[in-house]
């Protein structure tokens, strides 16, 4: 209550208040008036004393109105104090030189009091629409903040903002889910994140090395990195972080933002479906190559007895066997490279050598292409042979499988400073420019709804490009669509 009438009357708790009254100015002079009035009638007993204390007081009350209800309240105390001061003239009964002196004394007045209202009036209108304006301001920041925690919490991903100014840290729901805590505060990340608590790529992680840190200390945009965070529950949760620095005009780095995700469950999918490929491949291979044995076996003793109907069923299955027998090695093999196992023998060699062994037993197999080599050259190179072997295996007989009859196959090789060019020539299907660097992904194969589909996992020419990126080498494709490919890799030369 008490407070209620301080804020009523007082000027200074009603700045920013733009509602002006009308009849507190109008009374209070009015009332004051008759305080004045009366004093004059009954205490001082003489009307015209008092114009010293009639000035003074309502040249307070002007500034006081002006200053609670702005131009208003001014405007209204001036004219209600010139018409107290008419009222004096008039009942007091001047005339002549007095009553002349008391209309220029009112005019006087009247020019002083206006310029005075108006005056404090503006200020006082000006100071409220000053901070209307900037608690306006605040609010719409407050509720711009407001609508973005929102969207922030409602998205199923953990973002988490850093805020260079005021070392803030501040995340939204999923975040917290994801990482088991209730809260983050910059200067906590900075100390307390023990080094075993997150690691990238098996290494201990200091929390500067956090995506983060990294954007806001060094205002680098950090492309997605895979983090293992092990939460306080003891909880290990696999983490992708990515993470940019936000600048401001001139460049500086005023905060950064980050978005996790928890990628536990597709990283759990992922080994499970690799075990999967890993043991299914190896209790394949087992059976398959006691089957190829029995039916070599098999094939040699048909031929000795001389029996060619039989003798071509037998091959059938062998030809099938041997295909089996590679589809498993490609599983392996896949599998070898996603567990980390795949490992190199490296000798040095003649890589004509090679590549001519490799023609002569493909050429066996088929009769429908001519495979040429030209340029035999001899060349050493520094690598596992029979990983080698496998590569030009794949990139030969996928030219026979992806071209016409009759047609040729040009194998070359070459040097170039350190390394020796191989490269695989065919005038068949070719492959689109868009799809030359798609086709060395896993699982990858072109379709066509036009083209008649053929056999094959997509996975020789991954497997060939992993062996020749360990070798240090490159393997990439050239030609048009209709026109043939070509396919190259280098091999690093043997160091003299
Ligand atoms: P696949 O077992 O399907 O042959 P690869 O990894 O060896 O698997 O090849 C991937 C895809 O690349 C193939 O499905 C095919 O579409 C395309 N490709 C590979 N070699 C050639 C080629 N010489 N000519 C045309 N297309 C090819």
């Amino acid at each position: 209550m008490k407070y209620k009438i301080i804020n009523y009357l007082s000027p200074i708790a009603r700045l920013g208040i733009r509602k002006y009254s009308f009849f507190f100015p109008l009374g209070l002079t009015i009332f004051t008036a008759g305080l004045i009035e009366a004093y004059d009638h009954f205490i001082t007993k003489n009307l015209t004393n008092g114009s010293f204390l009639t000035i003074f007081v309502f040249i307070v009350l002007i500034i006081y109105f002006a200053f609670r209800d702005g131009r208003k309240g001014g405007l209204i105390a001036v004219a209600t104090t010139i018409a107290y001061y008419f009222y004096i003239v008039i009942s007091r009964n001047y005339t002549g030189w007095a009553l002349i002196e008391g209309l220029e004394a009112i005019a006087l007045f009247s020019a002083v009091y206006l310029f005075l209202a108006l005056i404090v009036g503006w200020l006082k209108e000006t100071i409220d629409e000053l901070i209307e304006n900037e608690t306006e301001a605040r609010r719409g920041a407050e509720e711009g903040k407001l609508r973005l925690q929102t969207i922030l919490d409602q998205l199923p991903v953990g973002v988490l903002m850093a805020d260079a100014k005021h070392h803030t840290l501040e995340g939204n729901k999923h975040l917290y889910k994801i990482l088991d805590r209730p809260s983050i505060s910059y200067l906590e990340t900075i100390m307390n994140f023990e080094s075993d608590s997150a690691s990238n790529a098996g290494k201990p992680m200091t929390a500067k090395e956090w995506p983060i840190i990294r954007a806001l200390i060094k205002g680098e945009t950090v492309p997605p990195e895979e983090i293992e965070y092990k939460t306080k529950n003891d909880r290990v949760v696999q983490l992708r972080v990515n993470a940019a620095p936000i600048k401001n005009k001139k460049r500086e780095v005023i905060a950064a933002v980050s978005t996790v995700y928890d990628i536990t469950y597709e990283k759990d999918l992922e080994t499970r479906k690799d075990d999967f490929v890993n043991m299914a491949s190896h209790e394949l291979k087992t059976p398959l190559t006691s089957m190829k044995l029995y039916v070599e076996l098999l094939l040699s003793r048909m031929k000795k007895n001389n029996d060619p109907g039989l003798v071509k069923v037998i091959q059938n299955i062998k030809n099938q066997t041997d295909r089996l027998q590679e589809l498993v090695n490609d599983l392996l093999d896949v599998s070898r490279i996603q567990t980390g196992k795949l490992h190199f023998q490296r000798e040095n060699f003649e890589i004509a050598d090679l590549i001519q062994e490799t023609i002569d037993v493909l050429q066996e197999s088929t009769n429908k292409q001519k495979l040429v080599f030209l340029g035999q050259e001899k060349i050493s190179v520094y690598a596992d042979k029979f990983r080698v072997y496998q590569v030009l295996t794949n990139l030969i007989t996928n030219a026979i499988k992806y071209s016409s009859e009759g047609t040729v196959i040009i194998i070359k090789v070459s040097k170039k400073g350190t390394k020796a060019i191989i490269s695989v020539q065919d005038f068949g299907i070719g492959i689109a420019k868009v799809q030359q660097k798609k086709i060395f992904e896993r699982l990858y194969q072109v379709t066509d709804r036009h083209e008649k589909t053929f056999p094959g996992l997509g996975l020789g020419l991954y497997i060939s490009k992993v062996i020749i990126n360990r070798h240090r080498g490159r393997i990439w494709v050239e030609g048009e669509k209709g026109k043939g490919s070509t396919f190259y890799f280098t091999l690093p030369l043997v160091r003299n």
